[in-house]
């Protein structure tokens, strides 16, 4: 029986179906149908610049954004879905706090929805150190279908392992 590492925090119900469309081989062709629209994120510059537009759409008075990468040693899992550093500098003798954002580099090609989850999750970080109430109101707020995306982010996941294996 397929463990489902991606899925463990879900109801067995829920994991029970996920591996019925895995003995069938339905998991790929559903994620592909349902997520069809690649994106055109490419480099750390597009990432940047991706991930400052949805900033300033929902939280233009969070922190300033640091640095933000694509990062293929990332973890999707291990990391929390992403990871989250607080970087402080000196800048013209104030302290000022500046976020970095890695974000893992499966997402470079992962549908666009996928992409987009994921940055609306470390956004909310930028206002939310953990994976809270608040936190989750804040991923809400930028993505509505917050949650079924990731959700089926996992799936995603799994299905690429699966792929691989
Ligand atoms: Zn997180």
């Amino acid at each position: 029986m397929h463990s489902l590492k991606y899925l463990a925090g879900y109801p067995p119900h829920l994991q029970d179906k996920v591996r019925e469309l895995i003995a069938r081989d339905r998991l790929g062709a559903m994620l592909a149908d349902k997520y069809p629209e690649p994106h055109a994120v490419r480099n750390d510059g597009q990432l940047y610049d991706y991930v400052q537009a949805l900033k300033n759409r929902h939280l233009r008075k969070a922190v300033p954004l640091g640095k933000v990468v694509y990062d293929g040693k990332l973890q999707v899992l291990k990391h929390a879905l992403g990871t989250h550093t607080s970087v402080s500098r000196v800048q013209g003798g104030r302290l000022k706090a500046s976020r970095e954002i890695r974000i893992a580099s499966v997402f470079r090609d992962a549908p666009a929805e996928f992409l987009k989850m994921i940055v609306v999750h470390e956004l909310a970080h930028l206002k939310e150190a953990d994976h809270n109430k608040a936190f989750y109101q804040l991923c809400v707020h930028m993505a509505p279908d917050y949650h079924q995306l990731e959700f089926d982010l996992r799936l995603y996941l799994t299905q690429l392992e699966l792929g691989r294996s």
